[in-house]
């Protein structure tokens, strides 16, 4: 059984490299490119007003954070360095209303506990990675957005039967990222689990495979993409148990990049763009397309 698992590990690890499913199984998805939606560039535009903006403008390309490790949401290719992903694809739509080519986006790799200093250390102009927006962040960051809402979930292996819900976890071993609210959750409301913490979810996935620990939680979001890629050895179980409204990261007080950002993304769900890329993306591990979460658009901080 344990030396399955490695397998299964081990085949994981070979998926991400080789980007393509094992034979017999459903297909891995990735984005096709044909499927994603086109962005029109804007070519007059200005934002004198944004201090990030106009350090990119000089530069003559954003620089933008993602995750690289987060099926259907922001995956890199380790042969090509191409990023892809539906958080991919909202810094592309928004880079597009900044005026920049999405061939102009250098994509750079931040865990979850290092987006705050990547932020306000300025080496990103802004981020886009499963990032939730919440009051103790916005002390720290600015936030376009919402764009997407997800929810704490739990995967387990295929053959778990003692987790059914976070209720389940007292003397569990729980893997999540450090810094991230889902680890927080567990900590807080769940102080009999197991707490275990690594830099990314995809150590996690290789952990619970070799069964290291007994459950990954982080955004159902996430925890699907890696369920859809090994249907056979994991699954989801139980309801979300919090709301992950998902944002843009900006550096804390360029209201200015904020509001753009959050108007190309009024835009860009408003004409069917926002759809398209999902359908073309995150739709990929099978939850259709929602309508997305009202845009915040917060005052001036
Ligand atoms: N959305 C959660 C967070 O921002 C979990 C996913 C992540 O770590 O990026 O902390």
């Amino acid at each position: 059984m344990r030396t399955t698992r490695v397998l299964a590990a081990l085949l994981l690890a070979a998926l991400a490299a080789a980007g393509c499913g094992k034979e017999g199984s459903p297909p891995t998805k990735g984005p096709k490119p044909e499927d994603l939606p086109k962005y029109q560039v804007a070519t007059d535009f200005q934002l004198p007003d944004s201090g990030t903006w106009n350090k990119a403008k000089r530069r003559g390309r954003l620089v933008v954070g993602a995750k690289e490790d987060q099926p259907y949401l922001g995956e890199k290719d380790p042969a090509s360095g191409v990023y892809s992903g539906f958080d991919i694809e909202i810094a592309k739509m928004i880079g597009a209303s900044l005026g920049f080519d999405p061939n102009k986006i250098e994509f750079r790799t931040i865990a979850s506990a290092n987006r705050e200093t990547a932020l306000q250390n300025g080496q990103i102009d802004y981020y886009v990675g499963t990032y939730t927006i919440n009051d103790n962040r916005k002390k720290l960051v600015g936030f376009g957005g919402p764009y997407y809402m997800a929810g704490q979930g739990l995967l387990v292996r295929k053959d778990e039967e003692d987790i059914s819900g976070p209720q389940d976890l007292d003397g569990k071993k729980v893997c999540s990222a450090a810094g991230s609210t889902p680890y927080q959750r567990i900590q807080a409301d769940y102080p009999k689990a197991v707490l275990v913490a690594y830099d990314t979810y995809s150590i996690c996935v290789d952990n619970l495979l070799t069964y290291q620990v007994d459950a990954v939680t982080t955004d159902d979001a996430i925890l699907q993409g890696y369920a859809a890629k090994l249907p056979e050895e994991m699954k989801l179980v139980g309801k979300p148990f919090s709301e992950e409204p998902y944002g843009i990261g900006v550096p804390r007080g360029d209201n200015a990049l904020r509001f753009a950002i959050d108007d190309a993304l009024a835009a860009r769900e408003k004409d069917g763009t926002w759809k398209k890329a999902y359908d073309a993306t995150l739709g990929l591990s099978g939850v259709p397309a929602p309508t997305p979460p009202p845009i915040d658009r917060y005052p001036a901080s």
